[in-house]
């Protein structure tokens, strides 16, 4: 049994020589796993390694004194090997203070503190617990770095990926305005690439590369929102071009609205000019060729009655040949406004051609036409039509027919034309209808049957 003699064992160069062998194999430990990016960097891992290796666990196993860093029997070697000892563990943490989280700061800086404090190495285990604690900081430090550096990346690939998604959509919306912009998307994709390119060749490990990382990552970023800057200027001017060629175009199409608008007038005088005669105002043959197949449609479809009445000027040539073609001409514009005054407004009144002159008057019976024809026939009889002092008579001959709904355009006027050859060889300022025609006919035949 061995004695204890009251003086502490001087084991103190046997005590340094394990720890410089611990504190040998965990910086090896270390050294590997920082190089080896594929392996998880945690205390157990340090753990697992200083276990495969052995020197330390068997070294824990053994009991070891309680030793005193100011000791008077520590050997002066021993003193100036703490003092290594301490000067390479304050450069290890100095070392990864600088990458450690902030929340990190003030537990390394108290360990700091530590290194210096005389007891700190007053036991090995005490020893190995604070080289264990720094390796656990160390470790959870860049775990926590790790994870910092994670959602920096995280967030900054999703900023990036809005930025370019958005960039994108502008690009696309404008892509075939501005030639610039292929420019552009190349040199946001080029960005894009070299910022990839620069996480993708980043280590696991939090390096020193990290901060020049960032910087580059948010340079690219600036450098994206320069060009998104300019783009939107770009975008302004273009916009406020557009809306000047806008103006412009409304207002051009304002004008061509107006000019279609005078010429759709123009053209509907023109037309209304094409259905009038020029000298009497009335309208025209070509508008009563219109008018009788209307009158004939309305009679088919909607049994509307209509009754042609067809005048003629008696002895209109005795009147140019005496007075001078302008007052044939004068002539017809009186006698124009006399059927006018006479007849009803919704009667059609055209001049048929020279001193004829065609009236439909719906809603019409032949009856009702004949009389009509009696009443304008007297109307102008009576009127006064005078030259230079000089009275000029002016009479016509009236035949009426009436629209049947198996008529053609050229039987209607047959039979209004018959009646007015019938009423010229009746004497003339008469009226005669289809009627007195028939009876006419059948008078010459009676009296040829009985001749
Ligand atoms: P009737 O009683 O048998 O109808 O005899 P009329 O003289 O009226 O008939 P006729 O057919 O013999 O003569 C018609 C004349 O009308 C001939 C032509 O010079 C004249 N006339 C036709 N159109 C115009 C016109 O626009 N202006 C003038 N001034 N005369 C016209
Ligand atoms: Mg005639
Ligand atoms: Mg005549």
């Amino acid at each position: 049994m061995e004695q204890d003699t009251g003086q502490p064992e001087d084991n103190s160069s046997e005590l340094q020589e394990k720890i410089y062998v611990i504190a040998d194999e965990v910086l090896d430990i270390l050294k590997q796993l920082s190089k080896d990016n594929k392996k998880k960097l945690n205390a157990k891992a340090i753990a697992e390694q200083l276990v495969v290796k052995g020197t330390v666990q068997k070294m824990l196993i053994e009991p070891l004194p309680p030793i005193h860093a100011d000791h008077p029997d520590i050997k002066q070697e021993t003193h100036s090997e703490i003092s290594r000892l301490k000067d390479m563990t304050s450069n290890f943490l100095d070392k990864f203070s600088d990458m450690a989280p902030d929340m990190l700061t003030e537990e390394i800086s108290d360990l700091k503190k530590q290194i210096h404090d005389k007891n700190l190495f007053e036991n090995t285990a005490s020893r190995l617990d604070s080289l264990l604690k720094y390796i656990k900081i160390y470790f959870d430090a860049l775990y926590l770095k790790n994870k910092e550096l994670e959602e920096f990346m995280r967030q900054t690939i999703s900023y990036l990926e809005e930025t370019e998604e958005h960039v994108s959509t502008e690009l696309s919306f404008h892509q075939n305005k501005f030639n610039q912009d292929r420019e552009f998307e190349k040199s946001i994709s080029i960005n894009m690439s070299m910022i990839k390119e620069d996480f993708d060749s980043s280590p696991g490990m939090i390096t020193d590369n990290l901060k020049k990382l960032k910087s580059a990552v948010f340079g690219k970023i600036e450098n994206i929102n320069k060009g998104i800057d300019q783009k939107r200027e770009q975008d302004m001017i273009h916009l406020k071009e557009q809306e000047t060629t806008l103006e412009q175009m409304s207002s051009r199409i304002s004008g061509i609205k107006k000019e279609a608008k005078e010429i759709k007038k123009k053209a509907e005088e023109i037309e209304l000019q094409s259905l009038r005669d020029q000298l009497t105002g009335l309208y025209n043959r070509k508008a009563y060729d219109q008018k009788v197949v209307e009158t004939l449609a309305n009679l088919r479809r909607y049994d509307v009655p209509a009754s042609l009445m067809f005048c003629d000027i008696d002895f209109f040539k005795k009147i140019n040949d005496s007075f001078g073609h302008k007052v044939g001409d004068l002539a017809l514009k009186k006698l124009a406004s006399l059927l006018k005054e006479k007849l009803r407004v919704n009667d059609f009144i055209s001049r048929y051609g020279g001193e004829e002159f065609a009236i439909i008057l719906p809603h019409t019976s032949l009856k009702d036409a004949e009389k009509a024809g009696d009443g304008a026939r007297s109307y102008i009889d009576n009127a006064m039509f005078s030259y230079k002092n000089r009275n000029i008579p002016l009479k016509i001959s009236v035949g009426i027919s009436v629209f049947r709904k198996d008529d053609t355009v050229e039987s209607v006027m047959e039979r209004a034309d018959n009646a007015l050859y019938l009423a010229k060889n009746s004497g003339r300022n008469t009226v005669k209808t289809e009627k007195d025609v028939i009876k006419e006919d059948d008078d010459i035949t009676q009296k040829s049957l009985t001749s």
